[in-house]
């Protein structure tokens, strides 16, 4: 398995960004690209954050939901990508799609298509970062033999992402499987992040499981963030504002800070 080869050094970089498992980064962004205008207050706003997240194709429970601005969104993100001299994140759900992510720096699969074995071939072909979402009901197992998918086909730039899994608790969204991070980092050689926002499906609940995700030794958080979350067209309940996210990050890095030290 190339992805549980311990003796290989895998170090994702981009641009001057570098992610791996010695490494932290954070991803933030909406759940949906809006509009250029809302993409444009959200990233002029964000402290540090290179890492620019946004849904343009959206995979949602019911068809009558927001399903995103498709390919319009792609260009929001792509001129957002040149005007801010940003990285930019997005998720692809099929292989139709594979044409317009060219400027997209990071591909993202959703946990919904994490075993869509097709689409994780088809990615990799494209040689671009994957971040690569666990599904809601896959075991650690089954989400290092989709990672071993993406890398048996040529490409080993894979982002590993925690983000809840369905258990019998209905407190949270989700469940976030915190033990996760150590049992990947133990058995990969890949990056691990974090997404706080949808294992907790509440906006209250965002800094404490980031703060012990971080804690717990992740290379990195992705987290919905919005500059309206109660007026959001999608995942209203879990987005923080930007003023959260910010303060968030200061706590975020004092507990990198004593991670890292060891
Ligand atoms: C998302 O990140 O917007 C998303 C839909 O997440 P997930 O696939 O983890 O539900
Ligand atoms: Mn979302």
């Amino acid at each position: 398995m190339i992805v549980e080869d311990k003796n290989k050094v895998l170090e994702i970089k981009i641009k001057d960004q570098v992610i791996s498992q010695s490494t932290f980064n954070v991803i933030a962004g909406p759940c949906s690209v809006e509009s250029m205008e809302m993409m444009q207050q959200i990233v002029a706003n964000l402290d540090n954050t290179m890492f620019i997240r946004g849904g343009a194709f959206k995979p949602r429970t019911s068809p009558y939901s927001f399903q995103g601005l498709k390919e319009q969104g792609i260009k929001i993100l792509s001129d957002i990508k040149q005007d801010y001299n940003k990285l930019i994140v997005s998720e692809i759900m099929s292989i139709d799609q594979l044409a317009l992510f060219d400027d997209v720096d990071i591909i993202q699969i959703g946990a919904r298509n994490m075993q869509n074995f097709d689409l994780l071939k088809a990615v990799a072909k494209l040689g671009k970062p994957v971040l690569l979402k666990r599904g809601m009901g896959n075991t650690i197992d089954e989400f290092i033999g989709s990672a071993e998918y993406i890398a048996s086909s040529g490409n080993d730039q894979i982002i590993l992402c925690e983000r809840g899994i369905r258990t019998f608790e209905t407190q949270t969204r989700f469940t976030l499987d915190i033990a996760s991070i150590e049992i990947l980092k133990q058995r990969t050689n890949l990056p691990i992040f974090i997404d706080p926002s949808h294992a907790a499906g509440s906006y209250d609940l965002v800094e404490s499981l980031s703060l012990a995700s971080v804690a717990a030794g992740c290379n990195g958080l992705l987290i919905e963030v919005h500059n309206d979350p109660k007026n959001a067209l999608s995942d209203a309940d879990q987005q923080i504002t930007i003023d959260k996210y910010n303060k968030l990050m200061v706590k975020v890095n004092q507990v990198y800070d004593v991670v890292k030290k060891g």
